[in-house]
Formats: structure tokens, sequence, C-alpha cells
């Protein structure tokens, strides 16, 4: 009998260094690649019609290379383990395997249904890991170990040249349609090229001005290395990006490289957020309740006012800070934001508007065509200032108008009627109102200061022994990467929220 296995393609569109898949490869005499848009993830309150778009192009792409292998893939429109029993009906199977996916609490339950049934049915599960984030709890001093044993010590896998396949397998996906798409012109493409593209043009030309170049809204779409949307849908592995960059470093080693020492700057800052991403992601994973509950047990019941009004004027951009609204509007077409712009956005509807980090969580996260729910979490409940070991730290949009867009380019980009406007009456809008454009919908430094203190109230009564159980189970080990200010050790000055470190 032959051993028939499904490719169970979840977050991992690509064929090179793909685990799942290469294995499936290996140890199957016929392959399956299957996919579902699944109604519990496409109706899930986080996600939106960008995710859908990205899902359609990485797998209509997926699935042109699948077929120049004389392979195809299966598409269908149902729940996962609906999807599998009815496949089973016609083209048996004896496996599934898939990628370890570390997502939200609907990801999670859903795959313990398909591990269940696949107990019951007798179908072997596999999942392969595909970065160094590891099930369940961790010791995060091991961690740099550890992404040495799953990262920086192993190599890509090479892009798998054939995936075999019976005539009746290749019937039932002929059957099957992915919905096309077309690029939208200021959106990301997110296919499997798209990532080598962007990666290769990150490290032999973009990425030159990283240091530097990522804190500003005009440079960053740029400068940044745009990567964040493909190792989220997985067009890339961490694993890629990281050995690609590690060889070019490699190359900067010769003393007549151009502009070396800029690069290397750059290439070392950018390898340090690679570590950020499973950093960040590993705290999802070891603590699934951080989707739901403050990482410090002292933030927990924090009173939030939650005003709806405020909540629709900051998703629509219509706040009257003309910095915040700009990044708003531009998330909502472009799908991205640099960090800097994402930080002030939630710095502002959380300490400025009292909105609650939960509420706030399922507009943004549809806003981000790189959403990934571990650094996303980890970052809203930072930016609000509950995680109980970083600096509270509150971003005033006006300081970030002037620091980082003085011409006013961005925000008129985004905001067409302030294009009348100099730069210094729309630094002005919060105390002198410009016609045309909404007034400020609350004074900022006022509501800002309150919250400060209430947060700071909250920082001078939380438990040390809590604290040291957050920092022991979460906390960063190398300093000072989020301006850590209690824990075990203490640092002096606290780091730019953005200044990179390893882990
Ligand atoms: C409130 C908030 C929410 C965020 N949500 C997400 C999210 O859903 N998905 C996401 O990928 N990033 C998120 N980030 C982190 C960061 O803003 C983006 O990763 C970055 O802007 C993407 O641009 P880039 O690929 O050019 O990044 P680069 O600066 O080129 O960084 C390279 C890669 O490192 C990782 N990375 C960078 N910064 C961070 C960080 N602070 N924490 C963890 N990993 C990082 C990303 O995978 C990124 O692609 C969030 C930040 C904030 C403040």
């Amino acid at each position: 009998m032959p051993r028939r296995i499904i490719w169970w393609i979840k977050r991992d569109f690509r064929l090179a260094d793909n685990a799942a898949l290469s294995r499936a490869v290996a140890d199957g005499d016929e392959v399956l690649p299957v996919f579902a848009f699944e109604p519990m993830l496409v109706n899930a309150p986080d996600c939106s019609d960008m995710h859908v778009r990205a899902w359609c192009q990485a797998l209509a792409h997926l699935r042109g290379r699948l077929r120049t292998l004389n392979a195809d893939l299966f598409v269908t429109h149902r729940d996962a383990v609906e999807t599998f029993a009815a496949l089973r009906a016609n083209v048996p199977f004896d496996a599934i395997y898939s990628h370890e996916e570390v997502g939200t609490g609907v990801t999670f339950a859903r795959d313990r249904a398909v591990a269940a049934w696949c107990a019951a049915n007798g179908v072997a599960y596999r999942e392969f890991p595909q970065s160094s984030v590891r099930r369940g709890g961790v010791n995060r001093d091991r961690l740099q170990e550890l992404w040495a044993d799953r990262i920086a010590g192993v190599e890509p896998l090479p892009a798998v040249t054939r995936v075999p396949m019976s005539a009746a397998m290749r019937a039932v996906c002929a059957k099957t349609l992915v919905p096309t798409v077309a690029p939208l012109r200021d959106r990301q493409v997110v296919t499997e090229a798209a990532a080598q593209h962007t990666l290769a043009d990150f490290l032999r030309d973009r990425g030159l001005h990283y240091s530097g170049g990522i804190s500003s809204p005009n440079t960053a779409f740029h400068h940044g290395s745009r990567l964040s949307v493909h190792l989220a849908w997985g067009t890339l592995s961490t694993r890629q990006a990281y050995h690609a960059t590690a060889a070019r470093l490699k190359e900067l080693d010769a003393p007549d490289a151009p502009s070396r020492t800029l690069w290397r700057r750059s290439l070392t800052n950018f390898l340090a957020r690679l570590h950020w991403r499973d950093h960040f992601i590993q705290r999802l994973e070891t603590e699934p309740e951080l989707e739901a509950r403050a990482l410090h047990p002292a933030y927990r019941a924090f009173p939030y006012e939650d005003d709806p009004k405020l909540l629709a004027a900051w998703a629509e951009g219509r706040t009257g800070f003309p910095m915040v609204d700009a990044v708003m509007r531009c998330l909502a077409v472009t799908g991205f934001a640099n960090f800097r712009m994402r930080a002030m956005a939630v710095s502002f509807a959380c300490a400025g508007l009292h909105l609650d980090w939960r509420t706030i969580h399922n507009p943004l996260a549809k806003m981000f065509l790189d959403f990934e729910p571990g650094i996303h979490f980890s970052q809203l409940q930072m930016q609000a200032g509950v995680v109980g070991l970083n600096t509270i730290r509150v971003y005033s949009p006006a300081k970030q108008l002037l620091d980082q867009d003085p011409a006013a380019a961005f925000v008129k980009r985004w905001l067409p009627e302030l294009r009348p406007f100099t730069p210094a009456q729309i630094a002005g809008h919060e105390t002198e109102p410009l016609p045309g454009y909404v007034p400020p919908v609350v004074d900022f430094r006022l509501r800002a200061a309150t919250m400060k203190a209430m947060l700071f109230g909250v920082r001078k009564i939380q438990s040390a022994a809590d604290t040291a159980e957050v920092y022991r189970k979460h906390g960063s080990r190398r300093q000072p990467s989020e301006g850590r200010t209690v824990g075990p050790r203490r640092v002096g000055k606290p780091a730019r929220a953005d200044q990179p470190t390893l882990f």
C-alpha cells in the first residue's frame, strides 16, 4: 500500500525551507497539498479582507509552482476537520503533516480538533517547527542556544523539486479554485517569489540605511526590510532570512567591501530584530492567556473607559491628531506602518483615549497585513504599559510629528484635507484647529498624564514576587532590549523602544 500524506498548508506558503513539505515528500509515496479557507478563521474577529487576499495571492503562486512540478493543491472552504473527513472518503490518506503554528486560541483549538480527529481515525498527525519557538514553556536562559539549534546552526532546506501525486489526487485538485485577486498598488504582494525579491533587494540595496532609516514613516517603507509580511504568512522562513543575512555579513568581512561599516551595523541590527520575533512569539506560546489578560497580574483589572465613539474615531483615522490619523489611514490602505508609528498609534489609543488594549486588538490586527499574534499581543501590552517589566512610555503624537515628519510629507500624503497647510500650521492644530480637519477629540496631554499616573500607581504597588515570576517566564535576558526597569537585574538607562539587542 502506498503511503499517502497530506501536506496541510497553513502559514507556510513556500516550497523552500519547508520541513513539513520536505518530510512529506521524503516519507510519502503520494503527497496531497491541501489548503482550507476555514470559515472559523475567515469569520474570526481578527481576520479581514486584507488577510484573505494575502492567502489567495500566496496560494495562487504556490499552485503555479506546484504545477510546474506536475503537482497541484486542493482548496476547500470548509473547516479543517470537515475538510479532512470529507476528503478521506474520496482520497484515502495515512498522515497529515503541517507546521507548528503559534496562533490565537482559535487556531490552537482547531489544531487540537484536527489532532483528535486524526487519533480517532487512525491518521498520523505530525507538526514541524518553523521557528526557534518551543511548544509550551522554555527556560529563557537557553533562548540563544535554542536559536542556534534551529535557526543559526541549521542551513535552510532546499526547495522541493518533486511532489509525487496520484492521478486521483490531481483529479480532485483540478476541480478546486483559488480566487484570483489583483495586486494593489500600495500593498505588498504576498508570494514566495516576492519574498525572495524583497529579501535580496533589502540585503543588496535598501538595507544600507536600515539603522536610522526605520524610525520615520517617510523612510521606513524603503529602508526597513519589509519582510514581516512574508515571515507572517510563511512565504519566507526566519531561517532563510537569517542565513541570507549571515552570508551577506560574511561578504562584508572583506576590508574593501563598499560602505562596509554602515552595512554591518544595519544588518546586525536587523538580525537582532529577527531574534525579537521569536522572543515575543514564545511569550504567547508559553502563556496563551496573554490574548486576553495582561502579562503582569497587577494590571489585569486595570480600568479603561472604552468609549466606542473614541474607538471609532481612532480606527477610522479622524481623531484630529495628524500623525495618528495618517498612520491609521495608511494602515487601512497599505497594511503597513513602521514600529514607531504602530507604537504611537497604540500608545495614543490606550493613554490618550483610554481604550483597553483588548478593545483595539481586533481593529488593528485586521489592518496589519503582517498580523502575527505573538508579536501583536506582546506589543499591544508593552505599548499599553501593562507588562510590568518595561519603562512606561507614552508617545506624544505632536513630538513624533516634529521628529519623524517635520515637513509633514507623510501626514499630507494620507490626510488630503491638510495639504493646503504649512507644517507649522499642521503642528499647531492641537491648539489652533485648522478648517476642514476634525478638531482634536481629546485633550491628549491631560488624559495621557492621568493614564500615566494610574499606571505608575499600579507600578508602585505591584508585587515584587509577581514581577520576578513574569521576568522568569517571559523577560528578555539581554539588556536593554525592552527598556526593562524592574526585575532581578536593574538597568540604569532605559533603551529606546526600537533599539535592537539579542533576546
Ligand atoms: C503595537 C505593535 C504591534 C505589532 N504587531 C506586529 C505584527 O502583528 N506582526 C509583525 O510582524 N510585527 C509587529 N510589530 C513589530 C514591528 O512593528 C514590525 O515587525 C515591523 O514594523 C515590520 O517591518 P519590517 O519587516 O520592515 O521590520 P524590520 O525592522 O526589518 O525587522 C525585521 C523583522 O523582525 C521582526 N521584528 C521587527 N520588530 C519587531 C518587534 N518589535 N517585535 C518583534 N519582532 C519584530 C519582524 O518579523 C520584522 O519583519 C508590532 C509592533 C507594535 C508596536
